[in-house]
């Protein structure tokens, strides 16, 4: 069969989509289209935080990202616009959350993902703007870092533009096109477009486009925000920081500022029924502005004298078991599906999209996959969670 001749779809402009497109554009094994209802970035993946930290929970995980993190610092040097801010990953502690981690240790000396375990006097000493209290363990990532999608998200889709993939903004897909049990194209409210594969990456969405095909995957979505302050008056030399005790993140920003995540705990989970929905239509709490002030004031004192700059919200897709989401399904062949990154979809993009790029390819995956299969789950346990309506703060808490 030439290949050369084949089409694949990719469903949904975020950077999980725009990898893929970037991966198998450079392989040049087929014509790449990809299509979303908006305009590139404009779901979850412009709003992201962008850190990343390769100490992930799972095998398949910490793997995941040694080729996430090299692949971050391969793209600043070839995507125009772009840098990978290399500052290190601080994966912060306390007493009670710590042994659960600790565990994990061997883990990432199996797998040669470096790592540093500091106590308090040390976080001090090594970033004296930061204000750990005694209690505080930190596990320090000497590799991670952030990304500003402001600059990632161009800078992907005009790299993927001069690759040759066709890129179709403003358009809704309102289904696939099924023929003798396979995908054969998908049908978007103006034209049905053949193709030998599809791969999903609609996200937040993905339920609702796929129960047409009657594929439901154990995937919830929580609204989660971040917050960017006005300049300092000098920038922080800090690394990204996961807090967990303090509910939320911190890391240096573009300009001199300074960014931060806050966890909803209380807050319903998000459920998406419209194919149509936007994110624009979320909302948080004007509070959550003081919230961040005074818990993270006393670990981040600079925080005291600085006002807010912008406000932006978005969804996290997170799984039954935690783990991503990402491969082709059984029950449809020609489809693949990435989602439910906890709320580290931007971390893996680039490796989620070399792997599904190669499954597209050839069938095989350069490192083992399959504890994120999208055929791991039982149906009726599938069906339970869906049913029922879950606080944020009983999804899998996972963070970056
Ligand atoms: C406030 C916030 C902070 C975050 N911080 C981090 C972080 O620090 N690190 C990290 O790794 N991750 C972070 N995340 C998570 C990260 O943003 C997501 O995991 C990631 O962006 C998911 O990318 P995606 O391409 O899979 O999905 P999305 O970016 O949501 O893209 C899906 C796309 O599909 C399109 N689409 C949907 N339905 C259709 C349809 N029917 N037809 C056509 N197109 C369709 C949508 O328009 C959208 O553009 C954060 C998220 C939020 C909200």
């Amino acid at each position: 069969m030439d290949r050369t001749m084949q089409t694949t779809v990719i469903l949904g402009g975020g950077v999980t989509g725009l990898s893929t497109a970037y991966h198998l554009a450079r392989k040049g094994c087929c014509k790449v289209i990809l299509i979303d209802k908006g305009a590139v970035g404009n779901g979850s993946s412009s709003r992201a935080a962008g850190i990343i930290t390769g100490l992930l929970w799972s095998e398949t995980g910490v793997l995941a990202r040694q080729i996430s993190l090299q692949l971050f610092r391969e793209l600043s040097e070839e995507l125009d616009g772009y840098s990978f801010r290399a500052v290190g990953a601080l994966n912060l502690f306390d007493t009670q959350s710590w042994p659960e981690r600790e565990r994990l240790l061997p883990l990432y000396r199996r797998c040669g993902a470096p790592f540093e375990v500091l106590d308090a006097e040390e976080m001090r000493y090594r970033w004296p703007e930061l204000q750990p209290r005694d209690e505080f363990i930190g596990l320090y990532d000497p590799l991670g870092g952030y990304s500003e999608p402001d600059e990632y998200v161009p800078a992907l889709a005009r790299k993927c533009r001069e690759l040759g993939v066709d890129i179709r903004e403003h358009q809704l897909v309102t289904g696939l096109v099924v023929r003798s049990g396979k995908v054969a194209g998908v049908r978007t409210a103006h034209e049905t477009i053949e193709a030998d594969a599809v791969v999903s990456t609609v996200y937040a969405w993905t339920n609702v486009l796929l129960a047409q095909e009657g594929i439901r995957l154990p995937v919830k979505a929580v609204v989660h925000q971040r917050y960017v302050t006005q300049a300092l008056t000098a920038p922080l030399a800090i690394p990204a920081v996961n807090a967990d005790p303090l509910g939320g993140y911190v890391r240096p920003a573009a300009g001199g500022r300074l960014l931060f995540g806050i966890e909803t705990a209380e807050r319903e989970e998000q459920r998406i029924t419209e194919l149509t929905y936007q994110l624009s239509a979320l909302e948080a709490p004007d509070s959550l502005k003081e919230e961040i002030r005074s818990n993270f004031t006393p670990y981040v004192p600079s925080l005291a004298c600085v006002d807010w700059d912008e406000r932006r919200l978005g969804l996290l897709t997170f799984s039954m078991d935690g783990e991503p989401i990402l491969g082709p399904v059984e029950c449809l062949p020609g489809l693949y599906i990435g989602v439910a990154f906890h709320s580290g979809g931007f971390a893996y993009n680039p490796v989620s999209g070399m792997l599904l790029a190669e499954l597209v390819e050839n069938g095989r995956t350069s490192i083992n996959i399959e504890a994120f299969s999208p055929d791991r789950f039982d149906q009726a346990e599938t069906d339970a969670y869906l049913a029922e309506t879950v606080k944020q703060k009983h999804v899998a808490r996972r963070r970056h």
